[in-house]
């Protein structure tokens, strides 16, 4: 760390759907087994694997209860991007036939790009499921693809633009019904809401420590018993082959560690959450009659706020407002890059909407007097900009 960056004072952190700070219990225990406890759990000659092996049971059920889950089916990747690639490609186990894959329009690039490039390859067609205006699935266009013959079914949990939380259980009961396997991004919702894999009927789902509270580098794909997938990679044959390869014991360790203390703090947290999300947004909406929320308002997680305010440039609020307080305008992969955000045009919306979107998404960190400040910083700035383009339409 430079003395510059130690001193420097830090804006006010509102960007908790592209990652959040380790929580300090975490990084502690990644601490300790990356410099005491440092071993190779396939090493089995000496006790530095045999107290990195028994890490990584103490890991496995702890991820394994948060989402009721049994620990064999967690399988230990770097992140939920190459747990979406592992359950895709994985699942193309005939090259001569082309896969019908449906998905959601509103999914994260991780899923979007691996369907891109899986049709590419001639290995896949991407089929797209219907969505409404604020981002709800048309369970009855669900069903009725899976009746006329699907390979597999992606659907995310919970949405990491405009927060809206998916029916996993109804999805799960329709891509039963019809024997469609159903790859369930819950990256955003793990350790946000409660998820159920063992009732959900979810064949493989991905999440992600960097989410939760956890280091990044480190996540797992849960793939249900008696479902089997080819792997990408090969190796000395860890995890039964599916993903050979070290374990990165320190970050596992550092995800069981999330996952166990979101197990016992998430629903408090998340309510305290709530209350300061809804403090923002009533005020915003108070003194901006204007304002536009985004997405599914009765179906949302706790900590997001997706707004737009028509005719102001969601890139002009990030400039006047970055040193003050860290928010972005869509997703974290897409935000920078200059074309339009897919979940919001896929929602329908005028670009003047779509230009002036804001994600502000609040975290267990965030205080009482972050949001009091972050309200005067968003209004302040948004007024300017709203006088400086009135003097320029005159
Ligand atoms: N899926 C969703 C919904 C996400 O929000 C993200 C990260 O932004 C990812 C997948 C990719 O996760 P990771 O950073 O662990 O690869």
């Amino acid at each position: 760390m430079t003395e510059k960056s130690k001193s420097k004072e830090r804006p006010i952190y509102l960007d908790y759907h592209s990652t959040t700070p380790v929580d300090i219990r975490v990084a502690e225990k990644v601490m300790y087994y990356m410099t005491t406890a440092f071993g190779n759990p396939s090493s089995v000659t000496h006790s530095y694997s045999d107290e990195a092996e028994e890490a990584i049971t103490q890991a496995r059920n702890d991820i394994a209860e948060l989402i009721n889950a049994s620990p064999k089916e967690i399988i230990f990747t770097s992140g939920a991007t190459e747990s979406i690639n592992l359950a895709m490609f994985g699942l193309i186990k005939d090259c001569s036939k082309k896969y019908k894959i449906a998905v959601s329009p509103l999914e994260h690039k991780a899923i979007l790009d691996t369907c891109k490039n899986l049709s590419k390859k001639n290995l896949s067609e991407t089929i797209y499921l219907k969505v409404d205006h604020k981002g709800r699935i048309d369970l009855e266009d669900l069903e009725q693809k899976c009746q006329e013959g699907i390979d597999l079914v992606c659907i995310m949990a919970a949405n990491n633009e405009i927060g809206n939380i998916y029916p996993v259980n109804k999805i799960g009961e329709i891509t039963d019904k019809y024997n469609v396997p159903f790859l369930c991004d819950a990256t955003q919702a793990v350790g946000r809401i409660p998820i159920n894999f063992e009732e959900s009927k979810i064949t493989y789902l991905t999440l992600s420590a960097h989410k939760m509270y956890g280091p990044k580098g480190a996540g797992a794909l849960v793939i249900r018993k008696g479902h089997s997938l080819n792997p990408m990679l090969c190796g000395g044959g860890q995890q039964k082959g599916i993903r050979p390869g070290t374990l990165n014991v320190s970050g596992i360790v550092g995800l069981g560690e999330s996952c166990r203390l979101r197990n016992i703090e998430m629903m408090e947290d998340e309510k305290e959450i709530k209350i300061k999300r809804d403090d923002l947004l009533n005020f915003l909406q108070k003194n901006i009659p204007e304002l536009i929320v985004n997405g599914d308002i009765d179906n949302k997680l706790s900590g997001n706020l997706s707004i737009s305010i028509p005719n102001i440039s969601n890139s002009d609020v990030i400039n006047k407002v970055r040193d003050k307080i860290a928010i972005s305008t869509g997703s974290a992969c897409s935000s920078g890059f200059e074309g339009a955000s897919h979940v919001l045009t896929a929602l329908g919306l005028s670009s003047s909407i779509i230009g002036g979107t804001l994600r502000i998404a609040i975290g267990k960190y965030t205080s009482n007097n972050d949001i009091a400040q972050a309200k005067n910083i968003l209004l302040d700035s948004i007024k300017y900009l709203q006088s400086k383009s009135l003097v320029n339409s005159k």
